[in-house]
């Protein structure tokens, strides 16, 4: 991230389309984008995190057709279900773009068409070949498996035989694999960065760009002058990321700001894009002489209950109702702690209670709870002051330690775009003050300052004000993977709002302030109490497995 105290960042997601509801692989984007972004704009960087809806798909236009409904009621309709689901994320979105409906971004695609245009890259041809509707693209018989099947879908392709506009993708072969190679170009993890050097290694196939209106039954964006033809969705869809900042319009401020003059311009998609995502968009934009994205990070996918999820073979169950009973911190906790970058993971009901239980009920709510109980019984509630020398107790001297070494630590996981890596280093400091609580028991340290060992009461002081701080440093640490999380735990800290300042000086030892009146310690994680019956069943919401557990009076 280099200077992170100057500078702007922008952080998208894919745009999904929107033939059905969210699945739960959407919140994972969702969440690991948002946190990419409130990360980088606590650490000072100007950020703007862009999601959206990719309504222009023939899938769409199928679904609407199979629900007997308009397309564009359909696609409004779904679209507001995503946007839904990122708000009861807390996802902290700057702008939600719908490919169908937004006047710049039919401006700004057409703009990106005719730069393409001038430069050469785009002509017309007779085209045959195998689409898959389910991927909106076209095959080549290797690529499909042995049975002749697309290896997403399990599904055959249709044979499509049209003229349509062509994206001359051989002619960057050579730039794109320079740019890859050197960086300039960053895909993560490194296992994808290699698939996609292979990928340009087998050599690149010029790509149809456009469909005939007639096969998109008249839904898309027209080809500038040919209305014979529609854009090809993902032509459409990946202009998303420079047409939702004005790119082509009459204001293209933001566009400059964050995307020309950008420190990074970040995407996050899944594994299953990352040709669209590292290859075509990066040539259209080489083609349109506009700068490229930074980085592509690409994350796993999510199975359910160690099953797979897909819309198209039907069990994507709603995430929505997970958050409406859970809360957004329980689901983001699961889906950040849980997910090694870019690896996939599984998602299930009981593992999701598990990790909050042991991780927030136990290790971070017992922590708080302990301590700000003893601040009340001991101190009346007041956080004492910070001794001269906090490495005089050495215990409460390693927390410090250990809360000095952490930015640079997260830093580094960050990176990675790893936050299961990142948590790991906050939770060092979690474990680290339980362990003082057990070392330095605190309650014999009052005991002997009642019979009158003022150095006791000292200890005490210095051991009460170490585990709030050290509280205090978490939350602030959490904020961008668990706002509402961290906000709790400030507001029982009764921490000043510093939101505003510096990220270093938030995170910097001695930031609560002695004299401090906390609230009254209240549990603020209650275990979830979850039947281990309960999973999130594929065919759609929360369900009981074994009904008969529960009848014999399980909870
Ligand atoms: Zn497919």
């Amino acid at each position: 991230m280099g200077d992170a105290t100057t500078g702007t960042a922008y952080v998208t997601t894919s745009i999904p389309y929107v033939n059905g509801r969210p699945h739960v692989g959407h919140a994972l984007e969702d969440v690991q984008a948002d946190l990419f972004a409130r990360y980088r704009r606590q650490r000072g960087l100007r950020t703007r995190l862009q999601t959206g809806s990719d309504d222009n798909s023939l899938k769409n236009v199928l679904a609407a057709e199979s629900e007997g409904l308009p397309v564009a009621a359909l696609v409004e309709r779904n679209a507001r279900g995503f946007r839904e689901l990122a708000d009861a994320l807390d996802v902290e979105y700057d702008s939600f773009i719908r490919t169908s409906v937004d006047a710049a971004h039919r401006a700004g695609v057409t703009a990106l068409w005719q730069a393409c245009a001038a430069a050469g890259a785009i002509d017309k041809r007779h085209y045959r070949g195998l689409y898959c509707v389910g991927c909106e693209q076209f095959y080549t018989p290797d690529e499909l498996t042995p049975d002749g099947l697309c290896t997403e879908h399990l599904t055959r392709p249709d044979v499509v035989e049209e003229e349509n506009y062509f994206f001359r993708l051989s002619r960057y072969a050579g730039e794109l694999r320079r740019l890859i190679t050197t960086g300039e170009l960053r895909i993560a993890p490194e296992s994808r960065r290699n698939e996609v050097l292979s990928f340009i290694a087998r050599g690149l196939q010029d790509f149809s760009i456009s469909r005939s209106a007639a096969r998109a039954r008249g839904w898309g964006i027209p080809v500038p002058n040919d209305p014979t033809q529609v854009m090809y969705v993902w032509f459409d869809a990946l202009g998303n990321y420079i047409t939702a900042l004005g790119y082509g319009t009459a204001d293209v401020r933001p566009y400059e700001t964050f995307w020309a003059t950008s420190q990074e311009r970040l995407h996050v998609i899944g594994k299953g894009i990352v040709r669209f995502h590292a290859v075509y968009w990066p040539a259209m934009l080489l083609a349109a002489g506009l700068p490229l994205p930074s980085t592509v990070f690409v994350h796993g996918y999510l199975t359910v209950e160690g099953r797979k999820i897909s819309k198209s073979l039907g069990n994507a169950a709603d995430p929505r109702e997970l958050v409406a009973r859970y809360g957004a911190g329980a689901v983001r906790w699961y889906l950040l702690r849980e997910a090694a970058a870019g690896a996939d993971a599984d998602f299930s009901v009981a593992r999701l209670a598990a990790r909050y239980n042991a991780d927030l009920a136990d290790d971070l709510g017992n922590l708080l709870n302990r301590a700000n109980s003893m601040l009340h019984r001991y101190r009346g509630g007041v956080v004492p002051a910070l001794p001269p020398d906090p490495l005089a107790l050495p215990d409460a001297g390693a927390l410090a330690a250990i809360a000095a070494a952490l930015p640079d630590r997260i830093a580094r996981a960050m990176d990675l775009f790893d936050p299961r890596l990142a948590l790991d280093a906050v939770w060092a400091l979690v474990a680290g003050a339980n362990r003082l609580v057990d070392s330095a028991k605190p309650w014999t340290l009052y005991k002997a300052e009642k019979a009158g060992d003022m150095e006791a009461g000292k200890a005490l002081d210095a051991v009460l004000y170490a585990l709030l701080e050290a509280v205090r440093v978490v939350a602030v640490h959490l904020e961008p993977f668990v706002p509402s999380v961290a906000a709790l735990v400030l507001a029982q800290l009764n921490a000043p709002d510093t939101t505003a300042c510096p990220y270093a000086e938030r995170v910097r030892w001695g930031g609560l302030q002695p004299g401090t009146r906390t609230d009254p310690p209240t549990p603020l994680f209650p275990k979830l109490d979850v039947p281990d019956t309960l999973v999130f069943a594929p065919s759609g919401g929360l369900d009981t497995r074994r009904q008969g557990r529960l009848r014999r009076g399980h909870p």
